[in-house]
Order: structure tokens, then sequence, then C-alpha cells
């Protein structure tokens, strides 16, 4: 791709385009940054908090206008549009209602006497780098905290998502944040490491690929630079003890396709020992019908792209060819073959696809299914079911269904995940942390913990 553009995955057709900024205006955008730094910092918190907040409203405002952008950006239903506007809001006034809460200054116990506190000060120019699949919300959750702090932020989105990463500037700007306090750039991949190369940059927050995120990682360690990590997923959904199977496979299928499938906590793997259960999971996806993503009704609507449709029959047709059973979808939805009209005939349409008896072989078992396709298991036991769940790359997030307590926390403390749901797939919550382990990433998103990533807690001893 030339520079950023609106390619709309219902139709194919080039809605809009941008032209990728050059390697002055990139250091243009962190002497922007920088130089608002140290004004914004000194700036009263209250202040900040009231911008904050402001930029909230904004959001709530503009809800009709922000979700048609996404909707064509990148094929998000605008039902769900809505929600997505709905939680970047409340994350917004989230940590403008509890900053001064998380920056109070902490006194400390000192064995040898005195005074002692931590100062949660911020640290400079944070880079952030910004996917396509919720693209108001992930840039809500690392710019709400670190503006509040008094960082400053240069961001770059996904090249797929230039109106929205403009949308979010202007609410900024209109809801009086200082110029250069969050500067939107249309940076290639191939700048970033000249971007966290410049000693003005602090720290760099990444949501996206496990590649990305190891390209990134590689630059900030040499530089000795802060980064936070927010990549892929394979949840696994862990079926143990219910007397309600059909309603255990609805929440599993919820948390397979929110967002047509394409989010990295989606409950990718299902692992499970009742003998009813995959009938009850692919009759909840039959239920998932194509349609027009600006239509109020529609819940299931293209992938991002053509290629992000490609490379899931391809993992499909891997999984296929060794062995695995296809019960449900694996291919493109032919678009007239599904109702849909003219104008959708060149759009990334993907059918819900459902997947058993997947051996390690198969790229499937062990690679992320960034779509509409889930993978089930059958296992003999609970010991079964954790061995499994926990043999993958993978760490982000995981779902046990149970009604015994004991059973719970037992699961909960042996499956290596950043999250672990109880009787629920794993949504995101303002106040609660967000973020995996093992290749899922590195560092905490949401919460109070979000706010420490780039922070100096800094020590201040009186003697
Ligand atoms: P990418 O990781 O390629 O893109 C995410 C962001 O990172 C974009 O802004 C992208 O820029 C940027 N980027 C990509 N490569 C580099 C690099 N080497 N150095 C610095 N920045 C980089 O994700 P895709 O959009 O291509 O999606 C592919 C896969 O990523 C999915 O299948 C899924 O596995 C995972 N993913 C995970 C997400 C999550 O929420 N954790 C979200 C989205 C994707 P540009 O757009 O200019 O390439």
């Amino acid at each position: 791709m030339a520079g950023y553009q609106v390619l709309n995955p219902a139709t194919g057709k080039v809605e809009s385009e941008f032209p990728r900024a050059t390697d002055a205006e990139v250091r243009e955008a962190i002497d922007l940054a920088h130089n608002t730094y140290s004004s914004w910092r000194n700036t009263a918190l209250d202040e900040r908090v009231a911008i904050i907040k402001r930029v909230a409203e904004l959001y709530r405002e503009r809800r009709g206008e922000l979700t048609e952008i996404i909707a064509r950006e990148m094929g998000k239903p605008i039902r769900q549009g809505a929600g997505e506007i709905g939680i970047s809001a409340d994350i917004f006034d989230y940590y403008a209602d509890n900053a001064a809460e998380f920056l109070k200054e902490e006194e400390l116990t000192v064995a040898s006497g005195g005074r002692a506190v931590v100062r949660m000060a911020p640290t400079g120019v944070i880079l952030g780098i910004m996917p396509w699949n919720y693209p108001y919300y992930q840039v809500a959750r690392f710019a709400a905290p670190n503006l509040l702090l008094g960082n400053t932020i240069v961001l770059k989105h996904a090249s797929n998502c230039p109106e929205s990463a403009q949308a979010i500037a202007k609410i900024f700007e209109d809801a009086g944040l200082p110029e250069g306090a969050y500067v939107n750039i249309f940076a290639s991949s191939s700048q970033v490491p000249s971007i966290i190369e410049d000693p003005r940059v602090q720290g760099v927050s990444l949501t996206g690929s496990e590649p990305a995120g190891r390209s990134v990682a590689e630059v900030a360690g040499r530089n000795l630079k802060k980064c936070v990590l927010e990549l892929g997923g394979s949840d696994p959904f862990l079926v143990l003890s219910t007397e309600d199977v059909k309603a255990a496979a609805k929440v599993a299928v919820g948390g397979r396709m929110a967002n047509g499938g394409q989010a990295c906590n989606a409950s990718k793997r299902v692992i499970e020992y009742y003998e009813e259960f995959v009938q009850a999971y692919v009759e909840r996806m039959q239920l998932f019908t194509p349609g027009d993503p600006l239509d109020s009704g529609t819940r299931f609507g293209p992938l991002s792209s053509a290629g992000a449709v490609d490379e899931l029959v391809e993992l499909v047709e891997d999984a296929v060819g060794k062995g695995a059973n296809l019960l449900l979808g694996g291919q493109r939805i032919e678009p007239a073959e599904a109702g849909l009209g003219a104008e959708w005939a060149d759009g990334a349409w993907m059918q819900p696809t459902v997947l058993t008896d997947i051996t390690p072989e198969m790229r499937i078992y062990r690679e992320e299914a960034f779509g509409p396709v889930a993978s089930i298991y059958r296992v003999a036991d609970e010991a079964a079911a954790i061995r499994l769940a926990n043999d993958s790359p993978f760490g982000l997030g995981s779902s046990v269904i149970t009604n015994d307590e004991a059973q719970a926390n037992r699961v909960a403390d042996q499956i290596e995940a950043g999250m672990v749901y109880i009787n629920s797939a794993g949504e995101s919550e303002p106040d609660l942390p967000f973020g995996g382990v093992k290749s899922s990433g590195i560092g905490r998103e949401l919460g109070r913990f979000g706010m420490e990533e780039f922070a100096n807690r800094k020590l201040v001893r009186w003697s």
C-alpha cells in the first residue's frame, strides 16, 4: 500500500487516500510532542482531568459519525461500533475520575527512619502504534492514562484506519488538549525504528501482531526504551462443569465471534468433554449471516481485508489437509450465494467456521486464527483440558465454565494466561487490567496498572 487508505472491505473499493509522512514530518511530530511535554506535565491535574472528561463527552456526541467511519474502514457493524465508542468514552471517564487517586504520592515506611515518598511522575514523549480491529478503544486505553499522567503522545495508527485516526486527533483538539500533547502521524512501519531511537522518545506501546511486537521490542531493547506490547492470543475456553451445555455453547460462540472473530482475546480454542456441546456450538455459529456493516441490524460484517480471508482459508485448508474435521464453513462467502447484492461482490466475506479433530502438526494448533474460525478440542478430563490450554505460545486470556468454585480456583491458578474469566467470555472493562504472558506480550493496560507503565515512580527521600 502506497500510503494510508480506506479500502472498504465490504465493497473492495478505495474510499480515501492519505500520503505517508515524510521523514521531516516525523521529526516535526516528535519536536512538537517534546516541546509540549514541558508545559503539559506542569499543567494542573484538574485542568488535564477537565480536558479528558470533555474527550469522553465528544466521543459520545460523535458516536454516529465515528461508527460510520470504522464501518467503512474495517467493516465493523455500526451496532458493534456503538459499543466500542461507549467503552472508549468510559475509559476516558474512568481515568479522569481516578487520576487524582492513582497519582497520589505514596508514603513509604523506612526502616532507618526519616521520610520517603514515591511520586508518579511522567517520563516524556511516548510512541503509540495501534491496530485496526478496535481503532478507538485501542487508542483510548493507551492515551487516557498517559495524557493524565503528563506524558505526551506521538500516535501511529494502522495504515487502513486513517479516517478514525484523524477523528481521534480532532476530538483531542476540540476538547482543548494543547497542540503537541497528542500528535497523529501517518508514519510507515519502516519509520518506526527512527522514532523509537530518538532520544526524546521515552517509550513505545504497540498493540498488534507478534512479528510487529518482536520488531518493536528489538529496537526498544537496543535503545533501552520501555515497551508495552499487547499482541495476539489463542484464548482457551474450557467447558468443565455445566448442567446447561447449550448455554455454555452460546457464551463460547459469543466469545469467538465478537468483532467478526477479530479480537486478540477471542475464545479461539474451545476445550470440552460434553457429548452435545459440538452440535450446540455449530448451531449457534450458523446464526451468523453476513450483512451491510452500515445497517443497524447487522451483527456479522466482512473481515478487515481480502488478505485476511485468504489467510484464514489457508489455515483451515492446512488443518483439513492434515485430517481435521470441518463441521462448518471454511471458505470465503460468495456474496451472491449469501443473498448479498452486487455492490458486495468484491467484499472480504468469510464463512463462520468450526473445526474439530485438530492435532499439533496443524498450523492452527499453534497459530492465531484472526477471524470467525473456531477450533473445538475434545478431552478426557480437567487435567487434560489444562494441559491443552497451556500448550500454546500465547497466554492472553482464558475462560472457564464451571459450577464448582473449588474447580474454578484450581484451574485459574494453573492456566498460563494474563486473564482468567470464570463463567464468561473475556470482556474488557476500564477498571480491570488487560494483558498477557508468553508471546501475548509484555505489560498491562487499563485499571491502575495502565497508568503505571510509562510512569517514573520517583523516590523523594528526606534525611
Ligand atoms: P500488525 O501488527 O501488522 O499491525 C498493527 C500495527 O503495527 C499497525 O499500526 C502496523 O502498521 C504496525 N506495524 C506492523 N509492523 C510493524 C513493524 N515491523 N514495526 C512497527 N510497527 C509495525 O497487524 P495486522 O493489522 O497486519 O494484523 C495481522 C495480525 O496481527 C492479526 O492476524 C492478529 O494476529 C494480529 N493483531 C492483533 C491485534 C490485537 O488486538 N492484539 C490487533 C490487530 C492484529 P501498518 O498498518 O502501517 O502496517
